[in-house]
């Protein structure tokens, strides 16, 4: 301790005589400054904040009827992540969504699991991941953020917190979700690469009368992906992020990529730094391109797309492949909209 004082001592001298950034030194320089702030506001060129005008932007055409559960709440002048865990849990308990909670499909083990996250406007955070036999992860992501001091639950340990908070627990497989993965047995073709057949992610971008934005994003991942195996989905900052001051932005397709990117967040950021939201997720997408070029990998069968809203009530969508589609609601309109991509 002493010597380490010592040390300190030399160093803070040495500095005056040769000028080593106090930063290095563990001080602040700027903690005598009234208007650093660790979260920057957007630029002069941000939108002025929408109000009294509710928005719903959801990835994939599933994304419609998803839309049309949150709106009933929001036109009750409810509260953004109401609405999007109510639109999320719509498509989470259809049996016939095969990429979503109930029904969807199983890793190459056979099991189906779950991962979600959700964030709100003041920046609380919760997300589940690697989730067994409970069909509404959005649910128990928001139990997480809310009842307990953490952010995020894995495992047999996120679904004993499930139980305890009264989440029933089912079998999710059902019998065409096995019968394909028994199929898939035949060859088990592997890696398994994200495409037209094989995925979707509900996420689900919101703002809401006083103009606040909250999302969410759910999925059972990749089918037939390695046990164990994470994507982007619930990992806040590459599935997902909402910052209120700025916007909220979504991803779906191969995970693995919206990851090496922090895909949500770096498109939140371009649109602090004034990009429209459609240039942001365009960003977005040719960065992940271009990582793509530089470790000289294949991109022809993966597919990712962003959706974005800022807080102007203005509207993104990119895809690094043709096909992906995305649903608005907002006033009179109810939508499905063929995203613009990068390469065809
Ligand atoms: N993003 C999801 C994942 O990587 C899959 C998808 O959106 O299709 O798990």
């Amino acid at each position: 301790m002493k010597n380490r004082r010592k040390f300190i001592k030399q160093l803070t001298s040495l500095t005056a005589v040769v000028g080593i950034p106090s930063i290095l030194l563990g001080q602040t320089p700027w903690n005598n400054t009234k208007e650093v702030k660790a979260t920057p506001p957007a630029t002069s060129k941000s939108p002025k904040r929408a109000l009294n005008r509710p928005l719903i932007v959801s990835t994939w055409d599933f994304g419609l009827k998803a839309n049309e559960a949150a709106w009933t709440i929001l036109i009750k002048d409810g509260a953004v992540l109401d609405a999007v865990e109510q639109g999320i849990r719509l498509c989470e308990n259809d049996p016939n969504e095969r990429s979503v909670g109930f029904g969807g499909r199983p890793d190459r083990d056979g099991h189906v699991t779950l991962d979600a996250c959700i964030m709100d406007h003041k920046g609380n955070i919760g997300s589940v991941v690697f989730l067994e036999h409970i069909a509404n992860p959005i649910s128990v992501a928001r139990a997480i953020m809310e009842k307990t001091p953490h952010v995020m639950l894995a495992g047999e340990g996120a679904l004993q917190f499930a139980l305890e908070q009264g989440f029933k627990k089912e079998n999710l497989l059902v019998a065409d979700s096995e019968r394909e993965w028994r199929e898939w047995l035949i060859k088990s073709d592997y890696p398994p690469a994200v495409n037209i057949e094989n995925h979707d992610t509900i996420g689900m971008i919101a703002m809401d009368n006083a103009g606040n934005l909250g999302g969410g994003c759910s999925t059972s991942g990749m089918a037939f992906k390695m046990h164990g195996r994470i994507g982007d989905s619930p990992i806040i900052g590459s599935g997902l992020y909402v910052d209120n001051e700025v916007g909220a932005v979504t991803a779906t397709g191969q995970g693995e990529e919206v990851i090496r990117v922090v895909g949500s967040f770096r498109v939140v950021e371009e649109m602090r730094h004034g990009a429209s939201p459609q240039k942001a997720c365009e960003k977005a997408v040719v960065a992940i391109k271009e990582k793509f070029v530089l470790r000289e990998k294949d991109w022809s069968n993966t597919q990712i797309g962003f959706i974005a809203i800022n807080i102007g009530g203005e509207i993104g969508a990119f895809s690094l492949r043709p096909g992906f589609t995305y649903a608005v609601k907002l006033d009179t309109v109810a939508e499905i909209r063929k995203a613009r991509h990068l390469i065809d």
